[in-house]
Formats: structure tokens, sequence, C-alpha cells
């Protein structure tokens, strides 16, 4: 304990405590500022709201829109991860990563510069030594998503 208060002490400068004081009051107004936005209005009327807690009601895929089992973790049609549990499960989050790696490289997603460094970023930290393998697949296709991103109608005819 003396030895941490030491540690403060030698490094308690007056910018350092100036640097805290202003990094609070930026916290403070962040928070203050989430805390008053106002409520989005809900986009759904109540009907719509019961039909969803209903029984009856059936959970779509989000990416295809394709009828699925409430307990299944995968769409029957396209693959996507739909179960609400899939990434925290070890083992088909395996396949929800590949699925997500798999639509990098087939170029089915919106290309953007964000984007593009997700999935650099992402296959850094999970293929490590292998990454350059993946990232050839990825910035070899980019091109061709590029080009699908900013002019959809054109290349629908090519596919
Ligand atoms: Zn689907």
């Amino acid at each position: 304990m003396i030895i941490l208060a030491e540690w403060f002490r030698d490094r308690m400068t007056a910018e350092l405590i100036v640097a805290l004081v202003g990094m609070a009051a930026i916290a403070f107004v962040v928070f203050r500022w989430i805390r008053e936005a106002p409520d989005r209005p809900d986009p759904w009327d109540e009907e719509m709201d019961q039909e969803i807690a209903s029984d009856q009601a059936q959970p779509l895929c989000c990416r295809c829109l394709t009828p699925h089992g409430p307990s299944e973790h995968f769409c029957p049609k396209c693959g996507a991860p739909v179960g609400d549990l899939v990434n925290f499960l070890p083992f088909e989050y395996i396949f929800s990563v590949g699925y997500l790696f798999r639509i990098g490289t087939s170029g089915d997603y919106r290309a953007s510069p964000l984007t593009v460094m997700g999935f650099i970023i992402f296959s850094l930290t999970k293929y490590s030594i292998f990454a350059p393998f993946y990232l050839a697949l990825l910035i070899g296709n980019l091109p061709t998503n590029i080009r699908r991103t900013n002019f959809p109608d054109q290349t629908a005819s090519i596919d």
C-alpha cells in the first residue's frame, strides 16, 4: 500500500490532474447527453407488438427472411446464424465466425472502408498466421465487391 501511494505521488503532476479532471468532465457531459436524449417513437403499433409476442409468431432469418424454428441456430436456407445465443456457444461460434468470413470473400456485403478494415482486423485476430491466405481472397475479390456495391444494377446482369 505504501509502495502504491509513493508510485501515485511520484506521478501525480499538475498536467495529469488536469487531464483526469478533463476526462471526468467529458464523461459526465456524454453521460448526461445520453441520459437526456429523447426516446425514439415506437415504429410498431400495439397490434404488431402483440403479434410478435404471441406463441404463433415464427422467427425469420435476418439475412433472407426465411422462417425458422425458435430453437434453430442457423438458417436452413442461407446458413446465417439466427439463434439467440449462437455466438455464446463455443462450437456454434466457430460456424458463425466462418459464415462472417465467407461473407467477406463472397462479396455479399456493402463494401466500405470501415467494413473492409473490420474484416482485415477480425481475420488477423482469428486466423493469426493464416490470415494472409484469407486476406488474399478478401482483397482479391475487393474490386468486384466495390463495383457490386457502387453499381448494383450493372453487376446484377453479370451475375
Ligand atoms: Zn437465411
